[in-house]
This record gives structure tokens, sequence and C-alpha cells, in this order.
């Protein structure tokens, strides 16, 4: 089936051609008809790197009233960069149409907003950002009809709830709200019932959220020797991100490689919003192979290049992992995605990826450690989960900052 065939408009299908789509994904087969249709909320699920943004994108390009200079799309992503990707995408399925689209986020001067604000009539922003100007009463959603969020089940967690609500609250009732995600955990569907009005629920791949080009594999070595298997990992041709758990250690570990040789630099969310900018265009470029990152590039990033990804560290839950190594394997290309694990975490990690669908092999280039240390830090795991368990204390739930 073509994107013709699917209702699209003679401008939408000149713009996919030019970009060289041969034909639409599983998810765009089955969202464009529904967006286009029908009058329904819908929400979408499917793998990673397999054209969401389109999915949305086209449909409701073609159903915008070019003649009325209002802000009628509003779409909101979790990270500036994304924020960018996702409106690049946008203009380049645009085509010939006169339809503004505008950027907002933080980190950016406001007044330029403010003046491309006046004429926008699709707007993609962080919510922080997009909070501030509803308050200023220079983004008004009085004539939005379509409400998008990307990467929904992040934008619907802890850290962003109560802003999302808030912006909730200054949409006017009549429009239709469009959530997206690789990961639509169960408590996340329910929950987007609160925002939605039966939604239509296309669930594309339950089973398989990475993509099978992505070559999982995991290598099991000790703290020590940590660095020196990343080192080697990254010698064997590598164009990629390697995920660290804090802006601390992006910053250190990028500085050694460094030393070492490697084209890495860090990209967090402490620095400045053109550091962060000129960083990441760096390597979308290529000059830069290694980006050492927090999750600010975990999420919705499309760099069809890269080919690798690397788990400095173990993760901290399943949807974290997918995101992460979702970065690779984009589109049906190939991928290899490392995850670098102590001994003690094997167990866990394999709890964690068991959702993904795929298996994950055990790297050669795994330690084969002697027994009495793999039994010594058994034994250490052991008594932090019975500290865990018997504590009365709840771990806080605390906002997350990239
Ligand atoms: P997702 O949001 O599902 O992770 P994206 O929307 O970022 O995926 O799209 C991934 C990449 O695939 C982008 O580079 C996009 O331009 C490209 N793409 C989207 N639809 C198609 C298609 N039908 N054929 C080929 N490439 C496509
Ligand atoms: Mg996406």
């Amino acid at each position: 089936m073509s994107f013709r065939e699917l209702g699209l408009s003679k401008a939408s299908v000149e713009a996919v051609e030019r970009k060289g789509f041969s034909e639409p994904t599983d998810v765009q087969r089955e969202v464009i008809p529904l967006i286009l249709d029908g009058r329904s909320d819908v929400i979408g699920q499917s793998k990673t790197g397999s054209g969401k943004t389109a999915a949305f994108g086209l449909p409701i390009l073609d159903l915008i009233d070019e003649s009325r200079k209002e802000v009628q799309t509003l779409v909101l992503t979790p990270t500036r960069e994304l924020a960018i990707q996702v409106s690049e995408e946008l203009r380049s399925l645009r085509g010939r149409r006169k339809i503004d689209i505008y950027a907002i986020y933080g980190g950016q001067p406001i007044g330029p907003q403010i003046r491309a604000l006046k004429k926008a009539q699709i707007v993609v922003g962080t919510p922080g950002r997009v909070l501030d100007h509803i308050g200023r009463g220079t983004l008004r959603l009085d004539s939005l009809r379509f409400f998008v969020l990307d990467e929904a089940d992040r934008m619907l967690d802890m850290g962003f709830q109560e802003d999302i609500e808030a912006i909730f609250r200054a949409t006017p009732r009549e429009k239709r709200v469009m959530m997206f995600s690789a990961t639509m955990p169960m408590d996340v569907l329910l929950l987007a019932k609160k925002y939605m009005k039966k939604p239509e629920v296309v669930i594309v791949s339950r089973d398989e959220i990475v993509p099978g080009e992505v070559e999982q594999e995991f290598v099991e070595v000790s703290p020590a020797r940590r660095y020196e298997v990343l080192k080697r990992i990254l010698n064997g041709g590598f164009y990629g991100i390697v995920f660290c758990q804090t802006k601390v250690e992006t910053r250190e570990l990028a500085e050694r490689l460094r030393r070492d040789g490697f084209r890495a630099e860090a990209l967090n969310g402490d620095m400045s919003q053109p550091a962060r900018e000129r960083t990441f265009g760096r390597f979308k470029r290529g000059k830069t192979e290694v980006l050492v990152a927090t999750d600010v590039a975990a999420r919705g990033i499309d760099v069809p290049e890269i080919s690798h990804v690397v788990n400095y560290s173990i993760p901290m839950n399943t949807e974290q992992y997918i995101h992460r190594i979702g970065r690779t394997g984009r589109m049906g290309r190939k991928g290899k995605a490392v995850t670098l694990l102590a001994p003690d975490e094997v167990g866990r990690f394999r709890s964690i990826v068991r959702r993904t669908g795929v298996k994950v092999r055990r790297s050669e280039l795994s330690e084969e450690l002697p027994r009495e240390y793999r039994e010594m830090m058994r034994r250490e795991t052991l008594e932090s989960e019975y500290r865990r368990r018997w504590s009365k204390q709840r771990p806080r739930q605390r906002r997350r900052r990239y």
C-alpha cells in the first residue's frame, strides 16, 4: 500500500517522495487513516525508529487550515534536542505548503520565540517553556485542534505530569489528543485515558519493541576493568552513544576518552543550550564519533547512521534500556547495543531485558572471574537486597533531571 492510497494529500505524497520514503511503515499504515478520517483520539505504539513522527505529522499537516494563523497543533517532547528534531522532520514533510512550524524550548532567548509564536500554526516544544509562554500570554491555545505527546509514557511520568496537566488546562475542550511511544506500560495507558476521549489504541509491536536488527550483548566485567573494555569496543569501528547515569560521569568519561585519542564529547543537561546544540550538531555531522550522554539523548533522537550504543553501567529499568538502545538500528539498519555489567548485576539485567523480546548475548569480552570473587559479589548483593526489603523506608520518588 502506498502513501497515496492512505488518503494523504498530493502535497504530502510529494513531500515523502522527495524524502525518499518508498512505502509507509506499519504504524503509518494504521495511524494515518485514523487521524485523517476519524474524529477520535489516538494512542500509537510501535518500535523505536519506525516512523512515528511522520505517522502523526503527515495527516496533521493535511488537516491544518493554512489560512488561519493560529496555533492549531501542539507537540510536546521531553527534551530540547527532540523538539528541534521533530520540528525539522515536520518542516521536511510540509513540502510546498505555507504552514508555520516553530520549536520552543528552554535555554534560548525568549524574544525571538515570542515573535515566532505570533504566526505559528504548529508548535513543538518542551513542557517548561511551553508553560512559560502560556503564562505570559504569548502562546494562545484557544484554537488548538491537535495535542500530541511524543514519548508519551515519559511525558506522563512523575517528572512532567504536573506541567502536562497545567498545559492541558490551557487547551480547549474540543481537540484531539494523540500519544505516541515505543513503550506503553499498562499504568500509562490507564493514566492516558484521563486526558482522552475513547482513544483508538494502535499497538503495532507488542512482542518486539526494539528492532531485531539491533544485536544486543552484555559484557560481564569487574568495575576496575570497565574502562579498558569500553576502549576495546570503541576501537572496533564506532559511531554512537555511550550512556552514563550522571552528568558528572559523562564529563569525566568524555575527558578521559579524549586524552586517550578518541573523538569524544559529553552531552548533558548542565551544559548551556548553545553548547548543547553545537555538541549535538558535531555528533550528527560525524565530527564527534563518541557522544557520552545522559538520558537527554535516550528518547526519540534519530541519527540514522549510529552503529553502536553502549550502556556504561546497568540501566535503571526496561524503558530506559529500550529507548537508549533504540538509538541504533533505525528503519531497518543494523546496529549493536552493548551493556557493561558488574558480575553481580547480570541477574538483574536479565530481568530488565526480558520484556524486549530479543535475546541478549554474553559477549566474549566478558572476564572470566575467579569463583571467590563471584561469590563475594553475590553475598554483597544478597545483603543489600535484604536491607532493601526489610527497611521500612520506601525509596523516595524524585523529579528526574538529566
Ligand atoms: P520513531 O519516532 O518511531 O522512533 P522516527 O519518526 O524518528 O521514528 O523516524 C525514524 C527515521 O525513519 C527518520 O529518519 C524518518 O525520516 C525515517 N522514516 C519515517 N518514515 C519512513 C518511511 N516510510 N520510509 C523510510 N524512512 C522513513
Ligand atoms: Mg519518535
